[in-house]
């Protein structure tokens, strides 16, 4: 197993991409701690499903986008399991319109949820990777964070903006053994683009040489990687994950 003994924190785990990665690391003997908004459910199904795996899960409600909270659960973390070796700022939301529509309170809540919530969990997490020598970080962005995209002004800013923080970390703590890299998902099935009409849908199928969309599977399979021994040489990173969608 590529992960056994290590612990990941993985922020939105409740669903979709988060869930699919909290599982795949488990499935690799990490212990996975993961936090959602308001999904306790789904989030306690994930734990489930992680345990299956005979390793250690846990989910705790935590505003990402919520300095005070995300600091108390990053504490609770390295109190209970001692370490934090992983942490994938998964988390994301979405509030689409166009630039002239968009409300300042749309534009805000994309940028806290998808960016500061990341800055919170890297700040908190990387003051212990720093002590350990040693830490993966792994980010979540978007191809729309490279390309842009009419209609997410908020979303691709937050997007671009984590892979700017994520060259930046990777500078700062590489001497520290620390390493850190973007993942940026095309168009991937969840509940965040079961909300596109058909025709959306079929426009962007268009724009994918595979044709077909993305599995969730697929992008914990990469994280999976970069979070393991056999990525130590790989920092400051975006790699697209999308059916060559951003060619
Ligand atoms: P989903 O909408 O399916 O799930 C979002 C997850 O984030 C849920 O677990 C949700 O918790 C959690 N979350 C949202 N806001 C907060 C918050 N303030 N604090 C804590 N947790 C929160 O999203 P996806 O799985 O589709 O996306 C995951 C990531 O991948 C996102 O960052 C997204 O931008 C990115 N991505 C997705 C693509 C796609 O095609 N799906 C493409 C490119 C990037 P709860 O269940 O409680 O609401």
């Amino acid at each position: 197993m590529l992960l056994e003994n290590k612990t990941a924190i993985v922020t939105g785990g409740s669903r979709g991409i988060g869930r699919s990665i909290c599982v795949a690391l488990a499935k690799e003997g990490a212990n996975v701690v993961t936090c959602y908004a308001s999904g306790a459910d789904a989030a306690n199904e994930t734990v489930k499903m992680c345990e299956e795996y005979g390793v250690k899960a846990i989910a705790i409600k935590t505003d990402v986008a919520n300095g005070a909270e995300v600091a108390d659960m990053v504490a609770k973390v390295k109190d209970e399991f001692g370490s934090i070796d992983i942490l994938v700022n998964n988390a994301g939301i979405t509030k689409d319109n166009l630039m002239l529509k968009m409300t300042e309170e749309d534009f805000d809540a994309v940028i806290d949820t998808n960016l500061k919530g990341a800055f919170l969990f890297t700040k908190n997490v990387s003051k212990i990777m720093i002590k350990q020598r040693a830490g993966k970080i792994i980010n979540i962005s978007s191809v729309v964070g490279v390309r842009g995209n009419a209609g997410q002004a908020n979303y691709c800013a937050s997007k671009a903006g984590l892979i700017g923080m994520t060259k930046s970390v990777a500078k700062e703590l590489a001497s520290r053994g620390i390493t850190c890299n973007a993942v940026a998902p095309g168009f991937i099935e969840t509940d965040m683009t079961a909300k596109l009409s058909e025709t959306v849908v079929d426009e962007m199928l268009k724009t994918i040489p595979m044709k077909t969309l993305g599995k969730t599977e697929d992008i914990a399979n990469l994280v999976t990687f970069l979070a393991s021994e056999g990525a130590r040489y790989i920092t400051g990173q975006v790699i697209c994950v999308d059916g060559g969608m951003a060619m």
